[in-house]
Formats: structure tokens, sequence, C-alpha cells
């Protein structure tokens, strides 16, 4: 249920409504709003009659709404979310550009990929030091000597660093090095580990699980807004589908539902999304033209050697003439991608 108070409420309005909610047993979450507080009732108000809500003082409206997931949601939150993390903006008029190898194989890779994407104009570098690989043979990830390379690299070249964490355990360990915490795919629904994102201090990035509903994907992220942490951006990666031509079904559909259904910034991996480096550059534009706040790629300067996901890594030629593409697309849609930087 959300409730909706007057743009005159007082704060003593607003409290009682809290307290009288708080007495039945209910918690509230409260947001700013740019015209109105808005707070959001939780626990089970099939019990509460929206009548005795409506009466307080201050109240503008009450509704109930028939979503199941509440912070996540629009009407909990008119306004799109706008995530900081360090000089970049998450969410607003600029489309962001996540990318790097697959996983960080040795410090040499990272150090030759993330000068290459950081000059074509990318500001947040990704590396897998924890790898969730589906064979327990294949490599697993360089762990913390992995994340030290990535943070390496990203302070020499100007870039945030996002990398993946398996388990809850990792949480502090990785907040160390990483800007933004990564929640893989397989990952999205172990409730333990997400419920502990929900006090984590780092952004979260929640990929969609691969047979996972969108609306089951917004109550992932319900997990972690409800715990605390108010920074989530997700992001589309593909879903497993009846199709073997892709190794997943890029949901570009997920955007515009998602931009209706919530707040949220939303992402689209076109690398895991299609598994084939000659399918990406054109699922990159047109999750861009959907709408999407920003693409995640995996890019490789010698991907034929790759530890990991070679086949659908670009080569950093590739990646610059692809950042070109989507700077024309962006500004079509009245967005903007960061420019070249000026080679050193
Ligand atoms: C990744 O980003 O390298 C990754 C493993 O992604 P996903 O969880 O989407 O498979
Ligand atoms: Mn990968």
């Amino acid at each position: 249920m959300v409730i909706m108070m007057e743009k005159e409420a007082t704060e003593s309005q607003i409290e009682h409504v809290i307290e009288f909610l708080d007495e039945r047993g209910f918690s509230v979450h409260r947001s700013t709003g740019v015209e109105h507080i808005v707070l959001g009732v939780i626990g089970d108000v099939s019990k509460l009659d929206i009548r005795d809500l409506k009466v307080l003082p201050g109240v503008a409206d009450a509704y109930r709404i028939s979503v199941p997931y509440k912070m996540a949601s629009r009407q909990f939150q008119h306004e799109k979310t706008i995530i900081k993390v360090g000089d970049v903006e998450i969410g607003g008029d600029e489309v962001v550009v996540i990318a790097g190898p697959c996983s960080v194989e040795y410090k040499d890779q990272v150090m030759i990929i993330a000068e290459h994407v950081a000059h074509a104009g990318v500001k947040i570098l990704r590396g897998g030091a924890f790898k969730p690989r589906t064979s327990p043979y294949s490599f697993q990830g360089l762990g913390e000597e992995g994340l030290k390379i990535l943070r390496e690299a990203a302070d020499k070249f100007g870039l945030l660093v996002i990398t993946e964490v398996m388990d809850k355990d990792q949480i502090g360990m990785v907040s160390e090095y990483a800007d933004i915490i990564q929640v893989g795919a397989r990952n999205m629904q172990n409730f333990s580990f997400i419920r502990a994102l929900g006090k984590a201090e780092k952004p979260v990035f929640l990929k969609r699980g691969i047979a996972a509903t969108i609306e089951e994907w917004l109550m992932s992220a319900e997990y972690i807004l409800s715990g605390g942490n108010k920074n989530v951006m997700l992001c589309e990666r593909g879903i497993r589908t009846f199709e073997t031509y892709t190794r997943n079904t890029l949901d570009l559909s997920a955007i515009p539902v998602v931009k209706k259904l919530s707040h949220l910034p939303i992402f689209a991996d076109p690398s895991h999304g299609t598994g084939i480096r000659n399918k990406v550059i054109p699922m990159a534009r047109a999750a861009i033209a959907a709408g999407a706040d920003g693409i995640m790629v995996e890019v490789h300067h010698d991907p034929e050697h790759a530890l990991s996901d070679g086949a659908q890594s670009l080569y950093p030629d590739q990646f610059a003439e692809l950042m070109d593409q989507i700077r024309v697309i962006a500004e079509v849609i009245g967005r903007k991608i960061a420019d070249k930087r000026d080679s050193e």
C-alpha cells in the first residue's frame, strides 16, 4: 500500500501516520518526491481498511498497489532513481557504458583492455574475479588477486570498478576494491545473499535470472531496497528460451516494461544476451535505442585466448566503433554518451 501525503502536510502529520501504522505492526518506508512525501507500507495490508488511512490529517490519497514489489515500483517513487558513483551518474541523461573482459586473467590483460575502453569513452571497468562457471573444472577466477588488478587498472585510467560477488561472505572484501557490486544471473534469487546486499555500502547491479520473470526480478530488487540499500540497478542479460542460434534471448522489451513499472535504472548486456561476437554490436545499438540507461559489454584484446567468454568478446577496435555508433543513437533519443578521451 502507498500513502501519498498532501503537499502541505506537516512533519507531525507525517509522523502521526507512521505511528498509526507502526502500532498495527507495519513497517513504513518514507520517500521524498519532488512534490509529495510518499509512505510505502510493508506488511499484510489486507487487514487494513484503506478509509482509516484516507481520513488521517495530511493524507492526500492512499491506495493498494497490485504489484507485490513496493519500493521498486513507480507508484512508490515516481521520479527515476539516479545513482551517483564517483562522478558518474547512472540513470540520468547520460547512457553509461560498462566494458572490460569477462574474467580478470592477468595484469597486462586488464591494463591493455582498460586503456582501450577508457579511451573509447568508458567510465566503468568490468571484470570477474569470482566467476560463476557451469563446470567446476572451468577457470573460477583469480579471487582477491583479481580484485587488486582491477583496482589498479581502473585507478590508472580513471575508471570505476564493477565486479561480481558470488557469496555473502565476499561482500565486505569485494567492497574494499569495487565501486559497484554485480549480482550474477545465477544468484538473482539467492535470497540470503541478496538480503545481505541490502546492508552493503556499495550500489548493486542486479542481473536478471536466466529464467526469471520481470516480476521475480523486481522482487529481488525489493529484497535489496527493503534492506536499506537504495542504489540498485537492473541488467537484462538474456533469458533462456527454446531458441538455439543465440546463447540466450536478449529480452529488449524488458527495457520499456521495467521503465514503466520501476524507477530503477536498467542496463542491457548484449554479450551474455547473444553469446556471439557479431551479434553483440547490433543488439547493443538496439538496447540504446530501446531506452537502456546503460550497456555492459565484454571486450578482450586477445579473445581467442580468453579464459572465459572469448566468443562473445569484442575486439577493442570493434568496441570503439560501437561507441561511435551509439553516440549517434543516444543523441536521436535525447541522451548522450561520454566522448572519446584524447590519447595521452
Ligand atoms: C558476467 O557478467 O561475466 C556473468 C557471468 O554474467 P551473467 O551472470 O549474466 O551470466
Ligand atoms: Mn562473461
